[in-house]
């Protein structure tokens, strides 16, 4: 039998296909390493390919189509941005794949990530050799020019990466193709959430260059003890390896001479700092998308740099970014005697982000006089701008009304904070001083 025939049979029986060959594989990894599977490959015939929905409807939180052919993996097991899915609650849809020619297909691979039930794929896959085919009525089985290739359904596979690969039988192409049809239907998983997160789909020109896939890099992660012993510092460079060396050298020495200082500025009754802090270096495109532009954060006791930033700022602001974040560890890592970490009623954010960057650019390195108060800013600087600006005003507020403001900000942050306590620190109201410190800024730029 030649293949148009063999096609033809397999659309009538739909699920056991004689050509064609379906291998799924799963794993809880981040990296798509599947059993049976390969990675997704970065240089496919997808990547040159035109998706478009023509059936059904986008989901408003999921990312954009090209999502699926960009080479790029999710960056965690619940990445809405970086996988695409047809609306929750809909009957799923239907995804066009124009390869712009027509090419002989080897294989099309289909890869999604979701901790919990929108990792199960179900989607039967179409395909034509003809230029400009009839497009198939939505909620109706494609036919004329369509013929099924497979069948996919994973949704007995436990969540996690799955891949699902379906390839020509006996070592054969799947056969010539212009278009390739994905109908989606929503997985069997229970619940509301079963509209599958796709997160790549690969096509695979038989007469294609030789595939690169997707790697899993290897682990570049160190732990050093503190100067005095007190401390323990993990760096993590896996992500970022070219930074490795820099990092250990010139950013980790640093921490670890002002992390002390700042525990020793801060102090807490009752509370003990973090012993352990992790620093991870990590390219924008792999960081939260709502912190893919910061230099850097800091969640607890682990501070994340932003390669990209750290990268174009190595003899620049690189370092002091890690102070602010270290103050934050300071802030808020710490624990009580049952180790358990106990804060009052949370500070507003501009005077914990004000008290960072304070300790950064006045006490770290006020050589730079990266806060001041100029012509230019002058006009909406207040005291509660937050950052560079309150710096600003906490410098001024510690050296006319209060040299103790660090400490007592950093306990309110354990004992409860509320603005009556900027009277008994200063003896002036919040809003006095901060009329007081602009009134002081007008004068001193002659304005
Ligand atoms: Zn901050």
């Amino acid at each position: 039998m030649n293949h148009r025939s063999l096609l033809l049979f397999a659309s009538l029986t739909p699920l056991v296909s004689l050509y064609a060959v379906v291998q799924s594989g799963r794993s809880d990894g981040s990296h798509f390493q599947l059993e049976r599977i390969p990675a997704p490959a970065t240089n496919d015939a997808a990547g040159q390919a035109t998706f478009r929905v023509v059936g059904g409807t986008a989901d408003r939180s999921a990312g954009s189509l090209t999502v699926l052919n960009d080479g790029f993996i999710p960056r965690g097991e619940d990445d809405p941005s970086r996988n695409f899915f047809f609306a929750q609650g809909s009957n799923g849809g239907l995804v066009l794949v124009d390869l712009g020619k027509s090419i002989e297909v080897a294989s099309v691979a289909s890869y999604s990530w979701h901790y919990s039930t929108r990792a199960a794929q179900r989607f039967a896959l179409y395909g034509t050799n003809v230029e400009k085919p009839e497009l198939p009525k939505w909620l109706e089985a494609p036919k004329g020019d369509w013929k099924l290739i497979e069948k996919v359904d994973t949704s007995k596979v436990p969540a996690g990466q799955h891949g699902v690969l379906i390839r020509g039988a006996d070592e054969k192409s799947l056969g010539q193709f212009r278009h390739l049809l994905f109908e989606v239907k929503p997985n069997r998983s229970k619940g509301n959430f079963n509209e599958t997160f796709f997160s790549e789909i690969d096509v695979i020109d038989a007469n294609g260059p030789e595939v690169t896939r997707i790697e899993k890099p290897e682990p570049i992660v160190k732990k050093f003890p503190s100067k005095s012993g007190e401390f323990t510092y993990t760096l993590d460079a896996t992500e970022a390896s070219d930074l490795a060396e820099w990092a250990e050298e010139h950013l980790l020495p640093v921490m670890d001479e002002w992390y002390p200082k700042i525990i020793a500025m801060l102090p807490v009754p009752g509370v003990a700092p973090s012993t352990e802090i992790t620093f991870t270096l990590r390219p924008a495109k792999n960081l939260p998308k709502n912190l893919s532009g910061v230099p850097a954060y800091a969640s607890g006791a682990a501070v994340v740099f932003n390669a990209d930033f750290m990268r174009r700022e190595l003899g620049g602001e690189a370092v002091g970014a890690g102070i602010h974040e270290i103050v934050h560890v300071v802030q808020f890592a710490g624990r009580d005697e049952n180790g358990r970490i106990t804060r009052g009623k949370r500070l507003p954010t501009w005077v914990t982000e004000g008290a960072a960057d304070y300790i950064r650019w006045f006490l770290f390195e006020p050589e730079k006089q990266g806060a001041r108060i100029t012509r230019r800013n002058f006009g909406r600087a207040s005291h509660d701008s937050s950052y560079r600006i309150t710096a600003h005003f906490f410098d001024w507020v510690v050296k006319n009304h209060d040299e103790d403001l660090m400490r007592h900000i950093n306990l309110s942050i354990h004992e409860g904070y509320q603005e009556a306590l900027w009277k008994e620190w200063t003896g002036k109201t919040l809003k006095e001083l901060g009329v007081e410190w602009k009134e002081a800024n007008r004068k001193a730029l002659g304005l």
